[in-house]
């Protein structure tokens, strides 16, 4: 069994559902000048509303003329526009939750006080109590009709969503560590755990079962059956079906370690590190390791001769894995050529063989593999690509966030081959690449090169990276390499690196896409900075920014009302069931948090401002619309859009 097969049938399927996409040629609006349904048009009855230019959601490649690029600025300090949205109430809120958050026994006891007071309470009070402070603050609703105002009301802000059904299992440490080890672990490695020329870092370890220590950003899925995966699937199914539903521009995001089995991922991902640092190895033989990644090309001839002589085959044979089209071209290969062979089943005979850099032999990664875990591979491809088909057929763009480093390898290329596939007219599918990795410039400049190459819409959200304290702690306790940059400055340093590579690549091209996913407001400048250098506009819809519902308002919503496209990652699901999520935004926002502090003094003075100015009745229910007018419902409200 090769899980190249199962990737290049990916690759190869045919490319006819891309024509059959829903999401018609014709021009859209982006989340400023948003498309309104009929239901928000009633709603805007009587207002003064103001229709703004059409924007297209997905550009063309040509840059326009230079003469019609304008200087744009936002004001993150201006607390009236950051929080005009937002009523006494919700600021109100807000406050008191983030001054929860700084209380640290609150934080770290958060899950046995919730369970006290529903114990005391009941289960209705404590949802009451739960819906005036944690979950009406970053949770969006129970389920799709519930969140629809919510969704409505920030799009009217020029903020568009992400939908992110946040429904967890409350699993125990022990529960989720034997998932793991039942999951990670395959029939082969059971039988004879040292059989097999396996590395620690791609194996799991009972101790860093429990993917969720040290992780607050991020949800986590454990694998318990197909059936389960396959409920997951729905679920994004109808994430992705309620964004199309709810905007002409939506996103929905997904996690592949919801859709299969993590063995799977842990597998080829080192497979695909095996191959790329056996690629380094050969280049290191031709004198070539110092060079930058994209340019060490390793001369044909000399390649054959040392695969060759470590027995991998006989010469000829050799020779033919790299006669494809785009294999040898200049007699000369490089990394990119060299991931290609991953993909072509009919060259090399046994994908899973795996190089020894020690012995120069060929290595089978695992020695056998049951028919039922040969299955569960296919179906997680399976669910992928349904995925993608229902995303395009939705009009949604689908991003594919990033994991554990053990997985993403497996997780990135996976959702490489997709973007070669679904990426060929528009930026439908988005990769995650975590600044925080050493790796991550090599990365995000291999994969630009890759679609430059083929022709394809590169997409890609950029963050700074979720599992520091998890990556860090099983690199030490195991022993490999930490992959997390040294410090926090070499992090930022990175991410501005790449950003700037990406926004490269969009003025000379316009083919590549960025989502800033941030809450950093430095972050956030230096990339509005860089689009004003290059004469970028908001409206062209190639720089896209993120956040989390209810955290750094002063961010996401002056960057709406300026016509940036920004989305918040809207939460949703009913209260119990989402309370995982909540106990890790009590822990992203602890008082000490630099982020967190600034949005507490910048909703204090937003609160004086309005108290101080007579604007004690603010509802923050005035529609937007969209060329930053807005159109007051009724006299009452009107003192708070002054
Ligand atoms: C819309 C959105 C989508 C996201 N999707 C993903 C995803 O798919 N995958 C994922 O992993 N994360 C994801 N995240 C979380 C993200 O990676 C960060 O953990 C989180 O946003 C905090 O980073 P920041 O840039 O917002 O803020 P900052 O406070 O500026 O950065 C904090 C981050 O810096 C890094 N860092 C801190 N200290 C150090 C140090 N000593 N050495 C090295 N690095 C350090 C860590 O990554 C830390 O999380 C997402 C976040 C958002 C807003």
């Amino acid at each position: 069994m090769s899980y190249a097969k199962l990737v290049s049938a990916l690759a190869r399927a045919n490319s006819t559902n891309v024509n059959k996409m829903l999401v018609s040629p014709g021009r859209y609006r982006s989340t400023v000048a948003s498309a309104k349904s009929q239901e928000e048009r009633s709603q805007l009855e009587g207002c003064a509303v103001v229709e703004a230019e059409p924007v297209e959601l997905i550009s063309h490649t040509e840059a326009p003329p230079k003469a019609r690029r304008s200087h744009v600025k936002v004001d993150f300090d201006n607390t009236q526009e950051a929080y005009k949205s937002k009523g006494n109430i919700e600021l109100l809120r807000s406050l008191l939750v983030f001054r929860l958050c700084a209380i640290d026994v609150l934080v770290e006891k958060n899950k046995e006080l919730m369970e006290l007071t529903k114990k005391l309470f009941g289960q209705r009070i404590f949802e009451k109590m739960m819906k005036m402070t944690f979950y009406g603050q970053f949770v969006a609703g129970e389920d799709h009709n519930a969140i629809k105002p919510l969704i409505r009301k920030n799009r009217a802000f020029g903020v568009g969503a992400v939908l992110d059904y946040s429904v967890e299992e409350d699993l125990t440490q022990e529960e989720a560590e034997k998932k793991e080890m039942d999951s990670c672990v395959s029939e082969a490695e059971r039988e004879s755990p040292d059989a097999d020329q396996r590395e620690k870092k791609y194996k799991a370890h009972r101790q860093f079962g429990d993917r969720r220590g040290g992780v607050i950003s991020a949800r986590t899925y454990f694998y318990a059956d197909e059936a389960k995966c396959d409920t997951q699937m729905e679920t994004f199914l109808n994430c992705i079906k309620a964004s199309g539903g709810a905007s002409a521009d939506g996103f929905s995001a997904i996690k592949m370690t919801a859709l299969g089995r993590p063995q799977f991922l842990l597998q080829f991902s080192e497979v695909l590190v095996k191959w790329r640092r056996f690629f380094n190895f050969l280049a290191a033989q031709q004198g070539k390791s110092e060079m930058m990644l994209l340019e060490q090309k390793l001369e044909l001839d000399e390649l054959k001769e040392s695969l060759a002589k470590m027995g991998l085959g006989a010469k000829d044979d050799i020779g033919n894995w790299f006669s494809g089209e785009k294999l040898g071209l200049s007699g000369a290969i490089d990394l990119l050529d060299w991931n290609s062979l991953i993909n072509n089943t009919t060259k090399i005979s046994n994908l899973l063989m795996v190089p020894n850099l020690k012995t120069g032999q060929l290595e089978p990664l695992l020695k056998t593999f049951t028919a039922e875990e040969e299955s569960q591979m296919k179906r997680m491809l399976q669910r992928v690509d349904i995925l993608a088909n229902h995303a395009v057929e939705h009009g949604v763009r689908l991003m594919v966030d990033a994991e554990q480093t053990y997985f993403q390898p497996a997780i990135s290329r996976l959702t490489l081959e997709m973007q070669r596939k679904f990426n060929r007219e528009k930026p439908i599918i988005f990769n995650t690449y975590q600044c925080y990795l050493k790796e991550a410039y090599d990365n995000v400049t291999m994969d630009i090169e890759l679609s430059r190459r083929e022709g394809w819409y590169f997409g890609a959200k950029l963050v700074r990276g979720a599992y520091m304290y998890q990556e860090r702690d099983r690199a030490k306790e195991i022993g490999y390499e930490d992959p997390i940059n040294p410090d926090y400055e070499a992090t930022n340093r990175m991410y501005h690196k790449c950003l700037e590579y990406v926004l490269e690549e969009i003025d000379n091209s316009r083919k590549a896409n960025v989502m800033v996913a941030s809450h950093n407001e430095d972050t956030v400048k230096f990339t509005l900075e860089k689009m004003n250098e290059m004469g970028l506009s908001p409206t062209e819809n190639k720089v896209y920014f993120g956040q989390l519902l209810g955290m750094c308002d002063q961010i996401s919503f002056p960057l709406g009302q300026a016509g940036f496209p920004v989305y918040k990652y809207v939460p949703y699901g009913p209260v119990n069931e989402v309370i995982p999520y909540l106990s890790r935004r009590a822990q992203e926002n602890r008082g000490f948090m630099k982020g967190s502090q600034r949005e507490r003094s910048l909703l204090w003075r937003e609160l004086k401002r309005r108290l101080l100015s007579g604007q004690a009745a603010c509802t923050g229910r005035e529609i937007f619309t969209g060329n930053g007018l807005f159109a007051k419902r009724s006299r009452i409200f009107s003192s708070c859009v002054e």
